[in-house]
């Protein structure tokens, strides 16, 4: 990158918040996810304003350089790869909250804020902010707008897209403009929320973020269903559902989770099944959360689960979810190369997807692990891989074809939750059609017609 250009960012910045050290651009060339190209960024900046935001976009816009705009880097679709080099935005010191409005249930937030930093600093009003990554307590509240993120809460509380109530946005040409607001409701003109909640960095970047808040359920009961058959676990949660109870959580892991969680964290998970299903009812009356149980638990019985362990405690509640959210990192544990997929089904389809995906794990010799949000239908199965070894990944990339084309044609959609990135580019006509994404990219071209925002994402070559 021309020298000059490095020296303005420092007029605009400061020098200490202009990073362009090899170990620096090292760091900022990767994010989560794995068996993606890897590319080092020109320059990192960490701005702690949106003064500097504007004059960063309008520099980069007159030089026609691409800007990737980065929370804390955990999305698992190669988001915040700088594959086309150019400048890292990093949104770390722009955390504020601005406005917690607790008679009208909603905070005003930056972008670069800690979700969970959130939910801590609403507690005391009786409030929480529903959406729940894995990576709540790292992952940024830009980030995960961007990424419409969904989490162990989605079944029943929706995902990031039904809590953003409003947005500004800086755009491509620097102009900044504000989106939604406080009212419940909006429907003045087109929904610029919506379509910058998921844009993935593509379309503008997010300074300030309006959520709405939901009053904190009083009553929960939580439970870890043991199977003997992947099946068995896969039909309970459909009839869960058709029985219209909507648990808060409804989570799955299956064996080569299990075992791996186990073998990681130590925490009493049964080895031998088959699969277990982590279940929580919520609800502000106590006697429907019961009579909710009940039910959960009668089919749980009915279809097989060979054990039901009913947690006692808040601590025995907080060990079975720990045990959730260890997964990714344990699955990492077993293999130098974990490539996490995110295809997700209607949930009626659960145990269709569920025996497609061991099918493909022996059609082409691979170690899957799958777990994840089985309620909602998001299943995150997991191959355990070598990128090293080519003859291998030449199998994996074969399966993960395949993962997608199972998932779609049972109905569902390439991503519940992790966006679509790099990762995800090549499969977005199999979901929209050529005249779909031709749309997509025609909102891209109006919005930044240069593309420089985080440019090669969601699309192939823009
Ligand atoms: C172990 C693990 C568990 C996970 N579990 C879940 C889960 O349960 N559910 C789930 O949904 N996801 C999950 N994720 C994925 C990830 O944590 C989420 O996508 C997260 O919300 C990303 O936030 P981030 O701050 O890391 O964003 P980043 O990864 O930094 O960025 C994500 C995208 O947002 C863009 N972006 C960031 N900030 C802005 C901004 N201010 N304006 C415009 N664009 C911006 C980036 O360009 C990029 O495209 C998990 C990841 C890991 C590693």
């Amino acid at each position: 990158m021309d020298k000059n250009i490095i020296s303005t960012l420092m007029t605009i910045l400061g020098k200490e918040n202009v990073l362009t050290s090899k170990e620096d651009m090292i760091t900022y060339s990767f994010d989560a996810t794995a068996d993606m190209p890897s590319e080092k960024p020109d320059v990192v900046v960490t701005p702690d304003n949106k003064e500097q935001i504007i004059e960063i976009v309008k520099l980069a816009n007159e030089k026609k350089i691409p800007i990737i705009t980065r929370g804390s880097g955990t999305n698992l679709s190669g988001g915040t790869i700088p594959i086309n080099k150019g400048i890292v935005l990093s949104m770390l010191k722009l955390n504020k909250i601005l406005e917690i409005d607790a008679e009208n249930m909603t905070a005003s937030v930056e972008p670069g804020l800690i979700i969970q930093k959130l939910n801590d600093a609403i507690a005391p009003y009786g409030l929480i902010y529903p959406p729940d990554p894995g990576t709540v307590t790292t992952a940024t509240m830009g980030g995960s707008v961007s990424e419409c993120s969904g989490g162990l809460r989605g079944l029943k509380y929706g995902v990031t897209k039904d809590y953003v109530m409003g947005l500004e946005v800086i755009m491509a040409n620097g102009d900044i403009i504000r989106t939604g607001g406080k009212t419940v409701k909006n429907v003045s003109g087109y929904d610029l929320t919506k379509l910058f909640t998921g844009a993935e960095g593509t379309l503008g970047i997010i300074t300030q973020i309006i959520v709405k808040l939901i009053p904190a359920p009083q009553y929960r009961r939580s439970m870890l269903a043991i199977f003997d058959n992947l099946d068995k676990a896969g039909k309970t949660i459909a009839e869960i559902i058709s029985n219209k109870v909507i648990p808060a959580t409804l989570e799955i892991m299956d064996n080569v989770t299990i075992r791996t969680v186990e073998n990681y964290a130590k925490i009493g998970l049964p080895t031998d099944a088959e699969a277990v299903l982590i279940l929580e009812v919520d609800g502000a009356i106590e006697q429907v959360v019961l009579q909710e149980f009940e039910t959960v638990k009668k089919i749980c019985k009915e279809n097989g689960a060979v054990d039901i362990k009913l947690a006692q405690s808040d601590a025995e509640r907080d060990s079975i979810f720990a045990a959730r959210r260890a997964a990714l990192p344990a699955l990492a544990q077993v293999k130098p190369t974990t490539v996490l997929e995110d295809a997700t089904v209607p949930r009626s389809k659960i145990p269709e997807m569920l025996k497609a995906l061991k099918e493909i794990a022996e059609k082409y010799d691979l170690q899957i692990g799958t777990f994840g949000h089985a309620g909602d239908g998001n299943l995150h199965p997991t191959i355990l891989t070598d990128e090293s070894n080519k003859e291998e990944m030449e199998r994996v990339h074969k399966a993960v074809d395949e993962i997608f084309k199972v998932a779609l044609e049972l109905g569902g959609t390439l991503s519940g939750e992790h966006g679509i990135g790099i990762a995800k580019a090549k499969f977005m006509e199999w979901e929209f059609g050529k005249e779909g994404v031709a749309v997509m990219k025609k909102i891209k071209d109006a919005l930044d017609p240069d593309s420089i925002l985080n440019p090669g994402k969601i699309f192939r070559g823009n």
